[in-house]
Protein backbone atom coordinates (compact mmCIF):
# COMPACT_ATOMS: atom_id res chain seq x y z
CA UNK A 1 0.00 0.00 0.00
CA UNK A 2 1.15 3.49 -0.77
CA UNK A 3 2.01 6.16 2.01
CA UNK A 4 -0.70 8.71 3.71
CA UNK A 5 1.21 11.01 1.39
CA UNK A 6 -0.35 9.18 -2.10
CA UNK A 7 -3.83 8.45 -0.43
CA UNK A 8 -4.38 12.05 0.65
CA UNK A 9 -3.49 13.74 -2.59
CA UNK A 10 -5.79 10.98 -4.18
CA UNK A 11 -8.55 12.44 -1.52
CA UNK A 12 -7.54 15.92 -2.62
CA UNK A 13 -7.83 15.48 -6.35
CA UNK A 14 -10.83 13.64 -6.33
CA UNK A 15 -13.01 15.83 -3.72
CA UNK A 16 -11.52 19.27 -5.56
CA UNK A 17 -12.64 17.88 -8.77
CA UNK A 18 -16.08 17.14 -7.90
CA UNK A 19 -16.79 19.90 -5.77
CA UNK A 20 -15.21 23.33 -7.49
CA UNK A 21 -17.15 24.83 -10.30
CA UNK A 22 -15.46 25.08 -13.80
CA UNK A 23 -13.93 28.52 -14.85
CA UNK A 24 -11.65 29.51 -12.15
CA UNK A 25 -9.03 31.53 -11.82
CA UNK A 26 -5.79 31.09 -10.52
CA UNK A 27 -6.91 33.26 -7.45
CA UNK A 28 -10.60 32.13 -7.66
CA UNK A 29 -9.30 28.73 -7.02
CA UNK A 30 -7.40 29.32 -4.30
CA UNK A 31 -10.31 30.49 -2.52
CA UNK A 32 -12.72 28.36 -3.53
CA UNK A 33 -10.41 25.14 -2.17
CA UNK A 34 -10.00 27.84 1.39
CA UNK A 35 -14.07 27.87 1.07
CA UNK A 36 -13.74 23.91 0.80
CA UNK A 37 -11.07 23.35 3.58
CA UNK A 38 -13.15 21.61 6.04
CA UNK A 39 -14.54 19.39 2.85
CA UNK A 40 -10.67 18.53 2.36
CA UNK A 41 -9.60 17.97 5.46
CA UNK A 42 -12.69 15.04 5.46
CA UNK A 43 -11.50 14.24 2.20
CA UNK A 44 -7.84 13.35 3.71
CA UNK A 45 -9.46 11.57 6.46
CA UNK A 46 -11.67 9.40 4.39
CA UNK A 47 -8.76 8.94 2.38
CA UNK A 48 -6.64 7.57 4.63
CA UNK A 49 -9.49 5.49 6.55
CA UNK A 50 -8.93 2.32 5.79
CA UNK A 51 -5.33 2.74 7.01
CA UNK A 52 -6.97 2.51 10.76
CA UNK A 53 -6.28 -1.33 11.10
CA UNK A 54 -2.64 0.54 11.55
CA UNK A 55 -3.66 1.04 15.76
CA UNK A 56 -3.29 -2.73 15.64
CA UNK A 57 0.51 -3.24 14.66
CA UNK A 58 1.56 0.19 16.14
CA UNK A 59 1.70 -1.65 19.32
CA UNK A 60 3.61 -4.69 18.20
CA UNK A 61 5.81 -2.63 16.76
CA UNK A 62 5.32 -4.23 13.37
CA UNK A 63 2.20 -2.49 11.48
CA UNK A 64 1.94 -5.24 8.97
CA UNK A 65 0.28 -6.79 11.91
CA UNK A 66 -3.45 -6.43 11.35
CA UNK A 67 -3.35 -4.76 7.90
CA UNK A 68 -5.24 -5.35 4.93
CA UNK A 69 -8.02 -7.20 6.56
CA UNK A 70 -12.01 -6.43 6.69
CA UNK A 71 -11.36 -2.24 7.27
CA UNK A 72 -9.61 -3.02 3.27
CA UNK A 73 -12.63 -4.87 1.80
CA UNK A 74 -15.70 -3.07 -0.57
CA UNK A 75 -17.46 -3.95 2.52
CA UNK A 76 -15.61 -1.58 4.88
CA UNK A 77 -16.39 1.35 1.92
CA UNK A 78 -19.67 0.67 1.84
CA UNK A 79 -20.22 0.62 5.54
CA UNK A 80 -18.12 4.23 6.15
CA UNK A 81 -19.47 5.46 3.50
CA UNK A 82 -23.19 4.62 5.06
CA UNK A 83 -21.69 6.38 8.18
CA UNK A 84 -20.64 9.92 6.74
CA UNK A 85 -23.33 10.29 4.43
CA UNK A 86 -25.87 9.91 7.77
CA UNK A 87 -23.76 12.23 9.28
CA UNK A 88 -22.71 14.55 6.09
CA UNK A 89 -26.11 14.83 4.87
CA UNK A 90 -27.67 17.77 5.28
CA UNK A 91 -24.28 19.71 5.21
CA UNK A 92 -24.01 19.06 1.47
CA UNK A 93 -24.69 21.39 -1.02
CA UNK A 94 -25.49 18.88 -3.78
CA UNK A 95 -27.78 15.83 -4.08
CA UNK A 96 -28.11 12.97 -1.45
CA UNK A 97 -26.94 10.52 -4.29
CA UNK A 98 -24.12 12.64 -5.73
CA UNK A 99 -22.84 13.00 -1.95
CA UNK A 100 -23.07 8.98 -1.54
CA UNK A 101 -21.27 8.39 -5.16
CA UNK A 102 -18.46 11.11 -3.50
CA UNK A 103 -17.90 9.16 -0.70
CA UNK A 104 -17.81 5.78 -2.39
CA UNK A 105 -14.74 7.16 -4.64
CA UNK A 106 -12.95 9.10 -1.93
CA UNK A 107 -12.56 5.68 0.37
CA UNK A 108 -12.81 3.36 -2.58
CA UNK A 109 -10.34 5.17 -4.08
CA UNK A 110 -7.99 4.35 -1.31
CA UNK A 111 -8.50 0.43 -2.05
CA UNK A 112 -8.03 1.23 -5.57
CA UNK A 113 -4.29 2.54 -4.80
CA UNK A 114 -3.75 -0.26 -2.29
CA UNK A 115 -4.36 -2.62 -5.34
CA UNK A 116 -1.82 -0.82 -7.36
CA UNK A 117 0.70 -1.07 -4.77
CA UNK A 118 3.75 -3.73 -4.52
CA UNK A 119 2.87 -6.06 -1.52
CA UNK A 120 6.05 -8.02 -0.22
CA UNK A 121 4.07 -9.29 2.86
CA UNK A 122 2.68 -12.10 3.89
CA UNK A 123 -0.26 -12.87 3.29
CA UNK A 124 -0.25 -10.16 -0.03
CA UNK A 125 -3.09 -8.62 -0.71
CA UNK A 126 -6.48 -7.59 0.68
CA UNK A 127 -9.25 -8.94 1.75
CA UNK A 128 -10.71 -7.24 -1.38
CA UNK A 129 -14.15 -9.20 -1.30
CA UNK A 130 -14.95 -8.92 1.80
CA UNK A 131 -17.91 -9.93 3.26
CA UNK A 132 -18.14 -12.25 0.01
CA UNK A 133 -14.93 -13.84 -0.04
CA UNK A 134 -12.52 -13.87 2.88
CA UNK A 135 -9.32 -14.35 0.41
CA UNK A 136 -6.71 -12.23 -0.17
CA UNK A 137 -6.60 -10.41 -3.65
CA UNK A 138 -3.28 -9.46 -5.09
CA UNK A 139 -2.48 -8.54 -8.51
CA UNK A 140 1.23 -8.39 -8.80
CA UNK A 141 1.03 -7.72 -12.48
CA UNK A 142 -0.20 -4.06 -12.24
CA UNK A 143 1.59 -2.10 -9.61
CA UNK A 144 2.31 1.54 -10.11
CA UNK A 145 3.60 2.02 -6.17
CA UNK A 146 6.20 0.64 -4.86
CA UNK A 147 6.26 -1.45 -1.50
CA UNK A 148 6.85 0.45 1.94
CA UNK A 149 8.73 -1.60 4.59
CA UNK A 150 6.62 -1.38 7.56
CA UNK A 151 7.90 -4.53 9.89
CA UNK A 152 9.48 -2.55 11.95
CA UNK A 153 9.81 1.28 13.37
CA UNK A 154 13.37 1.50 12.15
CA UNK A 155 12.84 -0.05 8.59
CA UNK A 156 9.26 2.70 8.65
CA UNK A 157 11.84 5.59 8.66
CA UNK A 158 14.27 3.81 5.77
CA UNK A 159 16.24 5.37 3.05
CA UNK A 160 14.14 2.51 0.56
CA UNK A 161 10.81 4.44 2.69
CA UNK A 162 12.05 7.53 1.65
CA UNK A 163 12.16 6.76 -1.97
CA UNK A 164 8.94 4.91 -2.20
CA UNK A 165 7.38 8.24 -0.50
CA UNK A 166 8.99 10.61 -3.11
CA UNK A 167 7.81 8.26 -6.12
CA UNK A 168 4.45 8.14 -4.96
CA UNK A 169 4.65 12.30 -4.98
CA UNK A 170 6.11 11.98 -8.39
CA UNK A 171 3.14 10.04 -9.26
CA UNK A 172 -0.07 11.76 -7.92
CA UNK A 173 1.24 15.34 -7.86
CA UNK A 174 0.59 15.62 -11.32
CA UNK A 175 -2.78 14.14 -11.18
CA UNK A 176 -3.86 17.26 -8.86
CA UNK A 177 -2.22 19.73 -10.93
CA UNK A 178 -4.25 18.49 -13.85
CA UNK A 179 -7.85 18.41 -11.62
CA UNK A 180 -6.83 21.88 -11.15
CA UNK A 181 -5.75 23.46 -14.39
CA UNK A 182 -8.98 21.76 -15.71
CA UNK A 183 -10.93 23.83 -13.71
CA UNK A 184 -9.37 26.81 -14.96
CA UNK A 185 -9.63 25.61 -18.36
CA UNK A 186 -13.17 24.38 -18.71
CA UNK A 187 -16.21 26.95 -19.40
CA UNK A 188 -17.91 28.51 -16.18
CA UNK A 189 -21.32 26.56 -15.90
CA UNK A 190 -23.51 29.90 -16.66
CA UNK A 191 -21.76 30.42 -19.88
CA UNK A 192 -22.49 26.78 -20.99
CA UNK A 193 -26.40 27.32 -20.47
CA UNK A 194 -25.89 31.15 -22.22
CA UNK A 195 -24.15 29.73 -25.01
CA UNK A 196 -27.36 26.82 -25.70
CA UNK A 197 -29.46 29.96 -24.89
CA UNK A 198 -28.26 31.78 -27.96
CA UNK A 199 -28.82 28.98 -30.29
ZN1 LIG B 1 -4.49 0.83 2.89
Amino acid sequence: MPSPVAHSIIGLSTVLGWLIPAGQTPRSLLAAAWNYRLALLGAVLLANMPDIDYLIGIPLGNLNVGHHLHVHSIGWVFLVAIAAWIILRRRYPGSALGLFVLLILLIGGHLLADVLTADCSYPRGMMLFWPFSDSFFYWPDVTVFPNLSKDSFANLFSLHNFRAVLFEALVTLPLLVLVLLRKCLQCPPNAEVDRENSG
